[in-house]
């Protein structure tokens, strides 16, 4: 199933793009809930967390050592947060395994 941001990966639909790479890009959010706020999303359409295999584990170690340099790039010296929702109880709405980067503001909300 395609998602929306299989869609912006393949560049039929438009989106901000941070950086990119062969395994992942970073965009900003569309509706940022910080004044930092952009999504880490792997090339591969992983659902969530829950639909992770073993052959992901490398991808997800990528992604993760990857945050900070993408934090560094962005200005968020002094800290940022970081979210993956899992699933609509975890109140996931694009299914494509994302992780969201915030930071810049004196009080943060959970996404
Ligand atoms: P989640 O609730 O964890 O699935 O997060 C989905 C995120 O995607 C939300 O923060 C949305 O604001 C964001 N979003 C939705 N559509 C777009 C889009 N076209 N471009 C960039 N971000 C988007």
């Amino acid at each position: 199933m395609s998602t929306l941001f299989s869609k912006i990966i393949d560049g039929e639909l438009d989106a901000e793009f941070i950086y990119q790479d062969e395994h992942l890009v970073v965009i900003k959010d569309i509706y940022p809930k910080a004044p930092v706020h952009v999504l880490m999303i792997p090339r591969k359409p992983i659902i969530n967390l829950d639909d992770l295999n073993q052959e992901d584990e490398a991808l997800m170690g990528y992604m993760m050592m990857k945050v900070p340099q993408i934090a560094a790039s962005l200005g968020l010296e002094s800290g940022y947060r970081t979210i993956i929702n899992t699933g609509k109880g975890g109140g996931q709405e694009v299914f494509h395994l994302h992780i969201h980067i915030l930071g810049g503001g004196t009080s943060l909300p959970f996404v």
